[in-house]
């Protein structure tokens, strides 16, 4: 069960640090959710945009980072977000535990979990994570469920609901609503701000909120507070 007894929780996760973050954290604030926001400490920087469809992207800077996701998670997303599951382990180590360790010391916090860079990872990559003290970790396949992992195992595997640009995002959000469960359900929504900006749908994340926010049968907590 979730806090106050609740069955059902929400909870969101969003990678990369991008400047984008900062009206999505207007938008999360503003109705009561909370995020795991998903960092790459050894790159987080606007020295490197990049191109998202004509918008340019840029990481925001370290200092801005600890105001701006105040009351949200932190999150391991490796240190320089390579494809993990070509490494060897003890570079897949340096990708994670260094990452953790630099989140620790500008948040002054405990990071916890993390989210894979690109989804994609091996049996060698979770078994590091597990290693560096992470205790969950998401991937990007979308599974329409609202399943809560049991184990270890299940949470260092762990698959989202769905994306913020995921067709059946409202059919979703209508049907979380409607459930009364015997066992706890989570609607985990992942996804990136810049896509919001370059797809040009901030709006349909605000008519999420805004149709899922503010019940009294839902839990809106961090990843860490719903998973773990
Ligand atoms: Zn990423």
């Amino acid at each position: 069960m979730f806090p106050q007894g609740k069955m059902k929780a929400i909870t969101f996760s969003f990678d990369d640090g991008v400047e984008q973050d900062r009206k999505l954290v207007e938008i999360l604030n503003r109705f009561g959710f909370k995020a795991a926001f998903n960092l790459n400490s050894g790159v987080q920087s606007g020295s490197a945009p990049w191109c998202q469809n004509d918008l340019v992207v840029r990481r925001l800077n370290i200092a801005e980072l600890p105001g701006l996701y105040a009351g949200h998670e932190i999150a391991v997303h490796s240190l320089t977000h390579p494809h993990l599951e070509y490494l060897d382990e003890p570079t897949i180590r340096n990708e994670l535990e260094q990452d953790k360790l630099n989140l620790e010391r500008i948040f002054n916090t405990k990071v916890r979990g993390m989210a894979y860079p690109y989804g994609t990872y091996n049996a060698l990559v979770t078994k590091t994570a597990r290693r560096c003290g992470l205790e969950y970790a998401r991937g990007v396949s979308a599974t329409g469920l609202f399943d809560i992992p049991q184990t270890t195992e299940e949470r260092l595997a762990y698959q989202p609901t769905c994306n913020h640009d995921d067709p059946q995002l409202m059919t979703l959000a209508d049907a979380f609503l409607k459930l009364t469960p015997q066992t706890p359900q989570l609607f985990y929504i992942w996804g990136h701000s810049y896509m919001l900006e370059a797809n040009n749908n901030w709006h349909v994340l605000e008519e999420f909120c805004k149709l899922t926010a503010g019940r009294n049968d839902i839990f809106y907590g961090t990843n860490a507070e719903v998973l773990l």
